[in-house]
């Protein structure tokens, strides 16, 4: 939308009565900040000196009663919002690319409470998930979502792209871990969803907004389960032949035994990343794996493990690189370890039951390397469930196009065909990272009709369709 003459100056002013004047601004360097988060695309466009999409006003709301006010505005006017948390997703889902209000969450950071006898922690989601992780941690529990970026990213986020951390493989996924939560509906109506995630009172309401990715409201607050921090964690790495090797042997361990970490690297990232940053240097898929909890039972846990790997013929590693791998969980992600401008890259992220496995990642692996020269794949699988696993699979082009518009070409070209041969093979498009702006064209090809079922909750919730516009296929 566009404002003419002062019309800016009079949202601005209704704004500025919510919030206060130093919590609104329209200021072109603050502006800039809110054009780039960690989607390749908008990192690329900035690089080339490409003017950043920019919302209209920058409103940083302090309380759930600010954002329901900030949204009758926006609806009002019809403004489109747009809900920023740390900007650290990489699926361009923060960005305002259709201008007008940027809500940043991060001043909504308190800590409403700890409960040691109902095991529940409540926050408002602007809160970094560090920081109340810390919380937790201080009475020796904690919530056990330890993603890579837990230092970066906000509860909001998190749930907002149904997020994962490190030790999902026994404590589940963010919405195996909230309990419940305070949602602003668009019409800016507070409402708050049942205090129990488990019941059988209708569909349960958390996971709607769980992975709305900011278009159906604004989340404000959230409840979580603790657990005790592990009286033991013990670490253990193993190298099989082959990537399908260890896909059968780490099925078999999760459906034995309940470890924590199960992170199994196919052979080009085997020799690729883990030589690198951990100086592991064997060729065959590396597999690295952590049992936690009471000691007792954990020397057990790793026992069955172990004879499960030998089993499969695995080369025993020892401690050694399953502790180093956990001590550079984060520096993995540090420049010159990993991909970074002005490579092109992605994280395509597959998730399937164990059945298409194997299968999704030949055809996936085929798809991007037999029809783009100088593309690599390569992947590891990092979430595992009862029924299946993850694929964290990864393109890498060394010297894309150096012209913008080439580049954003290519790149979707590339996605298109990957993520296309998943899901002719049974995969879905996404585990952890969301869809945001970046599959958002690819949301009607997985669901078929049944986006419908979005189509009419987004219409229903957010008639005027202000809520984060162009994200999510809605
Ligand atoms: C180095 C690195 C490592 C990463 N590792 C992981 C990982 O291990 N696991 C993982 O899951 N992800 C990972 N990510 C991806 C990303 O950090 C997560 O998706 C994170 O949860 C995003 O949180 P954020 O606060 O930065 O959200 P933002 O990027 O600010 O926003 C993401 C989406 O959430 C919406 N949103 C934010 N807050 C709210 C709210 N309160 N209410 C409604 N909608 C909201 C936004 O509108 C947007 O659609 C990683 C990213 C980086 C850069």
């Amino acid at each position: 939308m566009e404002f003419r003459a002062f019309m800016v100056n009079m949202i601005q002013s209704e704004l500025e009565d919510v919030v206060g004047r130093e919590n609104v601004s329209v200021n072109e360097a603050d502006k800039l900040t809110y054009g780039v988060d960690y989607f390749w695309v908008a990192r690329m466009w900035a690089d080339k000196g490409k003017k950043p999409p920019a919302p209209d006003f920058i409103v940083r709301p302090g309380s759930a009663e600010e954002v329901s006010k900030i949204l009758k505005i926006a609806n009002y006017y019809k403004i489109p919002v747009q809900t920023w948390g740390g900007g650290s997703g990489s699926q361009g889902s923060a960005l305002p690319m259709a201008g007008g209000i940027l809500l940043d969450v991060k001043r909504m950071n308190r800590l409403i409470s700890l409960d040691e006898k109902a095991m529940t922690i409540t926050a408002e989601t602007g809160m970094i998930f560090q920081t109340l992780e810390w919380h937790a941690n201080a009475k020796g529990l904690s919530i056990m979502h330890i993603p890579s970026c837990l230092t970066c990213g906000t509860v909001g986020g998190a749930l907002a792209h149904r997020g994962i951390g490190i030790l999902s493989t026994k404590y589940g996924k963010i919405d195996d871990q909230c309990l419940s939560m305070e949602v602003v509906l668009p019409n800016g109506d507070i409402i708050n969803t049942l205090p129990v995630p488990k019941h059988a009172a209708g569909p349960d309401l958390n996971q709607i907004f769980i992975g709305s990715e900011g278009t159906l409201g604004v989340m404000t607050k959230a409840s979580f389960r603790l657990v005790k921090l592990p009286e033991a964690r013990r670490f253990r790495a193993f190298l099989f032949k082959d990537f399908v090797t260890g896909i059968e042997a780490c099925k078999e361990i999760v459906q034995t035994v309940k470890p924590s970490i199960v992170r199994l690297f196919d052979e080009a990232e085997t020799v690729s990343i883990i030589k690198k940053v951990l100086g592991f240097d064997k060729r065959g898929a590396f597999m690295n794996m952590a049992v936690e909890g009471n000691a007792r039972i954990t020397a057990i846990e790793e026992e069955i493990a172990m004879e499960i790997c030998a089993k499969y013929g695995a080369m025993d590693l020892g401690a050694e690189y399953g502790e180093k791998w956990f001590e550079n969980r984060i520096t993995f992600f540090y420049p010159g370890h990993i991909m970074n401008n002005p490579q092109m890259f992605g994280t395509m992220d597959t998730i399937s039951t164990y059945d298409n496995v194997e299968r999704i990642y030949w055809a996936m692996k085929h798809a991007v390397e037999d029809n783009f020269p100088n593309v690599r794949f390569i992947a590891h699988c990092s979430h595992w469930y009862d029924w299946g696993t993850m694929i964290y699979d990864r393109f890498i082009m060394d010297e894309p196009p150096e012209d913008p518009e080439e580049a954003i070409r290519l790149h979707n070209q590339i996605w298109n065909a990957g993520v296309r041969a998943a899901m002719q093979n049974g995969g879905v498009i996404n585990d952890h990272h969301g869809v945001g702006l970046k599959l958002s064209r690819l949301m009607k090809e997985q669901y078929g009709p049944a986006m419908q079922v979005f189509n009419g909750l987004k219409k229903s919730l957010d008639p005027n369709g202000i809520m984060n516009p162009y994200k999510l296929g809605l």
